[in-house]
């Protein structure tokens, strides 16, 4: 996905005709750019257009001189491109970007990995876990 970037807009429409998704940063006619922090976190819901995501982050309070775990949940754009691929469960990382939206300031960038079974893991997760 990162070799997708380098590639010039043209090209990539050319390639890949089925996103259609006007606020794709890869094929986009906009063109959204990707700026500003970038995170990593669970789906939690699935919506047409939108993921939402969840993850643990650890806050000191310097009051207490303790560590407090808190939890942030986003909302992301999810391109038509990797709407078959995203699932809810899945592990995956968001940019951010301009606002979208009221609620929208990230974009889905890549699946990281796929949902882990409660009984075990397949083979292709397995892999992705050992590097
Ligand atoms: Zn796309």
């Amino acid at each position: 996905m990162v070799e997708k970037i380098k590639t010039t807009k043209k090209e990539e429409s050319k390639t890949s005709g089925n996103c259609a998704d006007k606020f794709c940063p890869f094929h986009g006619r906009e063109a959204v750019k990707l700026r500003g922090r970038t995170f990593e976190g669970e789906v939690i819901n699935k919506l047409p257009g939108r993921v939402k995501i969840q993850f643990d982050r650890v806050s000191y309070i310097s009051k207490y001189e303790r560590f407090d775990r808190r939890r942030t949940k986003l909302h992301a754009r999810l391109p038509d491109c990797l709407k078959e691929e995203v699932h809810v469960g899945d592990w995956i990382q968001i940019s951010e970007c301009r606002p979208l939206s009221k609620i929208i300031h990230f974009i889905v960038t890549k699946k990281i990995r796929g949902k882990t079974a409660p009984n075990g893991v397949s083979s292709a997760e397995q892999k992705e876990k050992t590097q």
